[in-house]
């Protein structure tokens, strides 16, 4: 058995160049740009395009396709690392065109879509050319139970007929197609297999965006959507029948995780500033970082951050290696999403008013902090399948050890 993590130089040489392209050109781009809505909107979208063309040109673009799709054909170890370089600026992940929900939906559309719809949608997401949405949650019904989807797909001839209500559907505003999660067995064999995925074209008559929802960190294109008697030829289903909900699991364990990669890059982020503050600060005779107060919580967070990789990697790894990844990634996302509000919110302590101002990122970074507690699963439903798979564990082999990773120790 080889525990290693060391990165060959090839890797160290990609972790290399997305750093100094974030450095060189994303981060510039972004002061160019300002706070979206503060440039006009062809300009702003030129400059996007621009940093999009710098990325492709230099090979830093699509890091977790296959190269047969264009991408850079990294396993999700590898990814860990260049998703954890490129979000430390705002815009990294969609310059290197590997941001939510298209990565996700990108994976999903690679493992299921037939030829046809791969040509249609997958091959211009990895171009560059569109960019998508997924649909499941609804208003009405508790979006961490996905059995109690109300919107309904029925069958009329050659086309299904799809009514229903979603929101919180990101990138809707903007995207060319969703993947829409709709009910269509009455009584399947299991309460989850209810569920089928469609791909439907925006616009489309039937499928009216009511608005973007505003949210603690202002209208950023979650959108509310009404679906009333919307038509789709049959070749529109993603998978097959009733497979909607192995789809969304499908397409959450490396779209979770890929949060979480996100997520380290902004917790970073938050622990170097924190300790940046603590040196540069004066107060009762020495410097912020010689405080013992200060020091906990820079010490907290130091191997909060550690363990949040250490999981990352884990979790990455039994995905590379077919290994079931679940637990793991469930653990991960967990952790993570906690970590981060937790270290977002001492770097805000120790930064004081200047923490709570718009003058630094913190702000920003502790509103998107938040949500990670419950979008892609909220904690207690992954505390919920962690303690299952635990008590699972011990039930069948008397002891709890596989459901910690299944480690070696
Ligand atoms: C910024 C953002 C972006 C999003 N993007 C998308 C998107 O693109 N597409 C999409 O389909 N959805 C999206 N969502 C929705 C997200 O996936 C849901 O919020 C999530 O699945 C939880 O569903 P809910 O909000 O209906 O909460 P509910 O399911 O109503 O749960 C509310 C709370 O109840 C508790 N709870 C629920 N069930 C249990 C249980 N069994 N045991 C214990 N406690 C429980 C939890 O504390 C949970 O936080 C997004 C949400 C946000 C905030």
């Amino acid at each position: 058995m080889a525990i290693d993590f060391t990165l060959g130089p090839e890797l160290e040489d990609i972790r290399q160049r997305v750093r100094g392209f974030v450095d060189d050109v994303v981060r510039p781009g972004e002061e160019r740009i300002g706070e979206p809505g503060t440039m006009a909107r062809d300009e702003y979208v030129s400059a996007l395009v621009e940093m999009r063309g710098q990325a492709r040109e230099v090979g830093l673009w699509l890091p977790h396709m296959p190269e047969e799709w264009g991408g850079m054909g990294l396993g999700h170890v590898e990814l860990a690392m260049v998703q954890a370089e490129a979000a430390k600026a705002r815009l990294g992940p969609w310059v290197l065109n590997c941001q939510a929900p298209d990565e996700g939906n990108m994976h999903t559309l690679l493992h299921w879509a037939s030829e046809d719809q791969k040509e249609r949608y997958l091959r211009p997401l990895c171009q560059g050319r569109a960019t998508s949405c997924f649909a499941m949650t609804e208003p009405e019904v508790a979006g961490s139970d996905p059995t109690l989807i109300q919107t309904r797909a029925y069958q009329d001839g050659d086309e299904w007929v799809v009514n229903g209500h979603k929101w919180f559907i990101s990138n809707a505003h903007r995207a060319q197609f969703a993947i829409l999660i709709a009910r269509t067995e009455d009584d399947p064999d299991l309460p989850q297999a209810g569920n089928t995925a469609f791909i439907v074209d925006i616009p489309s008559p039937g499928w009216t965006e009511v608005r973007e929802v505003e949210t603690m960190h202002g209208a950023t294109g979650h959108s509310e959507i009404l679906i009333e008697d919307l038509r789709l030829p049959a070749d529109r289903i993603l998978g097959g029948r009733g497979q909607g909900h192995m789809l969304g699991q499908y397409r959450l364990g490396p779209a979770r995780l890929a949060h979480c990669m996100r997520w380290i890059a902004q917790a970073e982020m938050a622990l170097d500033m924190m300790v940046d503050r603590a040196l540069n600060r004066y107060s009762h005779g020495s410097i912020l970082a010689e405080k013992q107060g200060i020091q906990w919580m820079i010490a907290d967070s130091t191997m909060e951050l550690y363990q949040a990789k250490l999981m990352v990697l884990h979790a990455a790894y039994r995905i590379d290696h077919k290994l079931e990844f679940k637990s793991e990634v469930s653990m991960a996302k967990h952790f993570v999403a906690n970590a981060l509000g937790r270290i977002v919110d001492r770097s805000i302590q120790v930064h004081g008013a200047l923490g709570y101002s718009t003058d630094t990122p913190l702000a920003s970074m502790y509103q998107h902090a938040r949500w990670a507690r419950f979008a892609d699963g909220a904690d207690e439903i992954h505390q919920m399948r962690i303690a299952q798979r635990a008590i699972a564990a011990y039930k069948d082999n008397g002891s709890t050890r596989t459901a910690t990773g299944d480690l070696p120790l």
